[in-house]
């Protein structure tokens, strides 16, 4: 199963995501976790990825197909992966056709999570992150059982730089110049799947497992 994961920032990409490993054993691959990973570790791919992460900008599609590419090629990529995050606009998903290309694959469906403007706000102003196993948390819609820590691991939960409410309305204008677009880029080859990406995360898994 080769699928890409399409929707606005705060539309359930990871969430979903992470639910369709555990539900398929297949790797979710975003683009957004391996940069930040990258500026974490302070090389030179996640300094210079991280001045455009914090303005809410795109990182440079040169900058990207590096990772993509290699990531791609690794071993547990080859039964198939769900791509979130990736490809942001026209140029990575022709990338993304020239790499199916070359492995002898075809992309098997575009899921599209359809979230209104206002709800993805709401749960992105809100969302905590465990900085240790990457659990997401909302301060309204899914709090962790103790004050501000991971379940998992009693990590310090924390916001990510880039959810601030000024940041995440950049994000917003990109993914509607930019990325949006790459819904009808999809609809056109007959393999876009379009999800109501409102309600609870369980009946939303519901509705992509039963569409797939
Ligand atoms: P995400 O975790 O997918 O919301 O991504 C967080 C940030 O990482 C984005 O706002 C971009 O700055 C950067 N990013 C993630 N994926 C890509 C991509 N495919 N192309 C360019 N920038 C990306």
């Amino acid at each position: 199963m080769r699928l890409i994961l399409l929707g606005p920032p705060g539309s359930g990409k990871g969430t979903q995501g992470d639910l369709l490993v555990g539900r398929y054993g297949l790797p979710r691959i975003s683009t957004g976790d391996m940069l930040r990973e990258a500026a974490s570790e302070g090389s030179e791919l996640g300094i210079k990825a991280k001045q455009y992460m914090d303005a809410g900008e795109l990182v440079p599609d040169e900058l990207v197909f590096g990772i993509v590419r290699e990531r791609l090629s690794r071993v547990d990529a080859g039964n198939g992966f769900f791509l979130d995050g990736f490809p942001r606009n026209t140029a990575q998903a022709e990338e993304l056709d020239v790499v199916f290309a070359e492995i002898g694959h075809e992309i098997e469906a575009a899921v599209l999570l359809d979230v209104p403007r206002e709800e993805v706000l709401r749960r992105l102003t809100g969302r905590r992150m465990c900085p240790v196993c990457h659990t997401a948390y909302h301060m309204v819609y899914h709090q962790p059982a103790n004050d501000c820590v991971c379940d998992h691991d009693g990590a310090k939960l924390s916001q990510r730089d880039d959810d601030s409410e000024e940041v995440v309305s950049e994000r917003l204008r990109v993914y509607e110049e930019q990325t949006k677009p790459l819904v009808d880029y999809y609809k056109s080859r007959g393999i876009l799947v379009k999800i109501d990406g409102t309600g609870p995360v369980e009946e939303i898994f519901d509705r992509i497992t039963k569409a797939l």
